[in-house]
């Protein structure tokens, strides 16, 4: 192994693990000061005041509304029940029912909150009618109906208020490439390089993808530039990586991306021993990427570019689907047309240029089911490149062949993906993912608990490797000579460099631990002097 990339290695085992700062730059409290309040009077007044999203979508100011509730003793018995539908909403239903009848129906309990009271036969129905779905929709929604209303008001005159006024300042401050500390580089795209990539102020690691200016002016990536970073600002999946800033510096646009450590499904079917993975990782893997889709589906989001090489692993062994370039989101009722993706995993109706919705992505787990079991792809064998004329005569007609690693149930989740009417396809027959997630090959997954991130992988990274390419194995990029960079091309970099991305900002700062130890108030929950106004 060479010297240069064993080195860059260490630093990035090094910079993950933490050390005695936790990654902090020994600067970090000084970074996050504070601004004083007054200096906050333009966002108190143009900051929206809205319930559901200044305290409950907004982490940071979740945590804070929360904190204001506890000033207040009436108020306590709300919380705790808000805090309890949270968690309740992830067990199985008989915990469930155990839940409501022992807990939520007690006299006590509908003495503190009155008119949760009447909710309680509708929760019940609902329960008994589908399990599944959130029985405590409705009593959570009586909460924030409630909260909403005084608590609120009252909220926004509380020094709790004004704290998060003094976040919101920090988390909108522009953001530059001095924000950051760059470790190796981790791979290589179509417009630029992907970097490992440290918060100074916070420790956090994140991977930073850049698109080279210059390549994407020569090639009129713009449009696609613009369209990945807002679809991922979009997304709230933890099977989706997680946009946390975008900004630009001089010769690049940079989206700064969950950190997926782990390495590349490509990587783990093909580069550890025997092709394919046992059956507990590809029940699991295919499950979360079953949920990923679901999410982006949900928002009329098309992926379009499943494959083994764009799902990621985590550190701890969950993955995420990465590279949104392809997506794009479809307007209600919308069809698209459109050759994109790889041609080894495109969908019969992709290649004959036929109009679809959401149909390719059901195809594309189909193949990749196929491939994490088989060790290869339904339609190629591992060291074959058959010519692209050859590859679409395959899809669209080739049966597809199991060997005995294939279950029954395999089989048939795989036949039910990969069938070349988009109308007879599982998960496009009105149902959606629902099709696919009660198919009987996932008879072992809980996908309330799967959701709910409560599922332990079986398969864990290991903490001293570095799943990637050595550094001199991936290409250098270098800007493009007589790509001229103009007036014009300064104003979609302007929509492009948004800075901090509100949601993502606040969970860095909650999980790294920097939220606890600077949201600190005065002596007794005192108003402190830098939030006097
Ligand atoms: P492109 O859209 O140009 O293909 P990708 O988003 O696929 O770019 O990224 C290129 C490579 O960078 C990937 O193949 C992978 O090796 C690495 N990479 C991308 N995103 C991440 C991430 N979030 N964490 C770790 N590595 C990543
Ligand atoms: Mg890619
Ligand atoms: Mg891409």
């Amino acid at each position: 192994m060479d010297i240069d990339n064993m080195v860059q290695n260490s630093a990035l085992v090094r910079a993950r693990e933490g050390g005695g700062n936790k990654g902090r730059s020994w600067r970090w409290k000084e970074m996050l000061r504070f601004p004083h309040i007054s200096e906050c009077r333009e966002l108190a007044k143009t900051i929206e005041r809205d319930y559901y999203d200044l305290c409950v979508y907004q982490p940071i100011g979740k945590k804070l509304f929360h904190l204001y509730c506890l000033t207040r003793p009436e108020l306590h018995n709300y919380m705790l029940l808000l805090d309890a539908l949270l968690c309740v909403h992830l067990l199985n239903s008989s915990c469930f029912s155990f839940f409501f009848y022992n807990f939520l129906c007690v006299p006590q309990a509908n003495q503190c909150v009155p008119s949760l009271a009447k909710h309680e036969q509708s929760c019940i129905n609902s329960l008994e009618l589908d399990p599944c779905e959130d029985v405590f929709h409705k009593c959570k929604e009586f909460l924030h109906e409630y909260l909403s209303q005084e608590p609120f008001t009252q909220y926004q005159f509380s020094m709790h208020f004004d704290r998060f006024l003094q976040w919101k300042h920090l988390e909108r401050r522009p953001i530059t490439k001095y924000n950051f500390r760059e470790y190796r580089l981790l791979g290589k795209g179509g417009f630029g390089e992907v970097w490992a990539s440290q918060v100074r102020a916070t420790g956090m690691m994140y991977a930073c993808k850049k698109l080279e200016k210059t390549h994407v002016k020569k090639w009129q990536g713009e449009h696609m530039a613009l369209n990945e970073k807002e679809l991922l600002e979009e997304v709230d999946s933890r099977f989706v990586v997680n946009l946390a800033y975008a900004y630009e510096t001089k010769h690049s646009l940079c989206m700064v991306l969950t950190m997926m450590s782990g390495g590349d499904l490509r990587f783990h079917i093909h580069n550890m021993g025997k092709p394919g993975l046992t059956m507990d990782r590809v029940y699991f893997y295919a499950a979360e990427v079953c949920c990923g889709l679901i999410h982006l589906h949900q928002k009329s989001i098309v992926y379009r570019d499943l494959k083994p090489e764009n799902i990621l692993l985590d550190d701890k062994g969950h993955i995420r689907i990465s590279d949104l370039g392809l997506a794009v989101k479809l307007e209600d009722g919308d069809l698209v047309q459109g050759r994109v993706g790889t041609l080894y995993y495109m969908a019969p109706e992709v290649i004959s240029k036929e109009k679809y919705n959401m149909s390719p992505d059901w195809w594309g787990l189909g193949c990749l089911i196929y491939e994490m079991i088989a060790g290869k792809s339904p339609f190629r064998d591992k060291s074959e490149r058959p010519k692209s004329s050859e590859m679409e005569k395959r899809i669209i007609s080739k049966t597809v062949e199991y060997n005995e690693k294939f279950s029954t149930d395999a089989v048939d989740i795989c036949n039910g993906l990969l069938n070349r009417n988009p109308k007879h396809r599982l998960g496009c027959q009105g149902l959606g993912g629902k099709e696919v997630k009660t198919h009987p090959f996932f008879r072992q997954i809980n996908f309330r608990m799967l959701e709910g991130g409560l599922v332990e992988p079986s398969f864990k990274p290991d903490p001293r490797l570095v799943y990637c390419d050595d550094v001199q194995d991936i290409e250098e990029f270098c800007a493009l000579r007589g790509v001229v960079l103009n007036q014009s091309d300064g104003e979609f970099y302007a929509k492009f460099n948004t800075g901090s991305v509100p949601r993502s900002w606040q969970n860095e700062l909650i999980d790294t631990g920097c939220f606890e130890e600077l949201n600190v108030f005065g002596p007794m929950g005192s108003r402190p002097p830098d939030l006097d106004w």
